[in-house]
């Protein structure tokens, strides 16, 4: 599996401004076959990024997404809404969808497996908080939120993608060191062959949380770190690009 460097806006930029962002964004990543690079914008820039991503290699993910095909879910995006967009990936179960919008393992679980039915690749998110890592839990934090969130779809382990991000280092200036974040990355990587005995080692395991221009290429080096999933460094096309471009 190629590396992969996912850029997750968050809340922000508007369609303009990211057809703006595209137009800088390509000729700077452009050449680049070795590594897949995804741009996660809001639901209202999808569109937008569609067009404006046509004939390159960036890809379109969405940073979340309803587990129904459609309905009365006010505020709701399904995913053949955004498959017709485009979109090839989702993040699901970001620590702000957790923790803000209080989003339970089980719901996380029915998105995931909305995403194989549909063939989109789901990017699963994991992390313990500060007081769980300073309580020495944040092994069983990881290996419970995987396997809540696989419950039932064991088999299909090599179907998606894990980010960890523990949630202390999010949007905090304070990452995880790559020696600590290499450990959680392997514990995954063993966990996912338990889960599925059959699991042949292609769920790619991202690092996020703080990553920067100075930093990603340190954690880019440890052996189980498949790639990144970036947030406010990602707003920047010249700063993300050179993340992309950091190994
Ligand atoms: C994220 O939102 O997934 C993230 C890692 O944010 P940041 O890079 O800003 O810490």
């Amino acid at each position: 599996m190629m590396k992969l460097i996912a850029g997750n806006w968050k809340m922000n930029l508007t369609p303009s401004q990211t057809s703006e962002y595209i137009k800088a964004f390509l000729p700077l990543v452009e050449g680049i076959e070795d590594r897949e690079v995804l741009l996660c914008p809001p639901f209202t820039s999808l569109c937008v990024a569609q067009e404006a991503l046509k004939g390159s290699r960036v890809k379109l993910g969405a940073q979340n997404c309803h587990y129904e095909e459609r309905g009365a879910f006010t505020g709701e995006v399904s995913l053949d809404m955004l498959k017709e967009l485009g979109v090839s990936y989702v993040i699901v179960g970001h620590s702000e969808r957790r923790w803000l919008f209080g989003e339970p393992d089980e719901l996380i679980n029915k998105k995931i497996t909305a995403c194989l039915h549909k063939g989109i690749r789901p990017i699963l998110c994991v992390g313990e908080k500060l007081e769980e890592r300073e309580a020495g839990l944040t092994f069983k934090v990881i290996e419970t939120q995987i396997r809540l969130a696989l419950s039932g779809i064991e088999e299909y382990t090599d179907k998606i993608d894990i980010a960890y991000e523990p949630v202390w280092a999010i949007g905090s200036g304070n990452p995880a060191s790559p020696e600590d974040a290499q450990l959680v990355h392997a514990f995954i990587k063993e966990l996912l062959s338990q889960i599925n005995p059959r699991h042949e080692g292609k769920t790619r395991v991202l690092y996020g949380g703080s990553v920067n221009t100075s930093n990603a290429g340190s954690f880019m080096a440890m052996r189980d770190i498949d790639g990144l999933l970036v947030g406010g460094a990602s707003l920047n096309p010249e700063t993300f690009s050179q993340i992309v471009k950091c190994f």
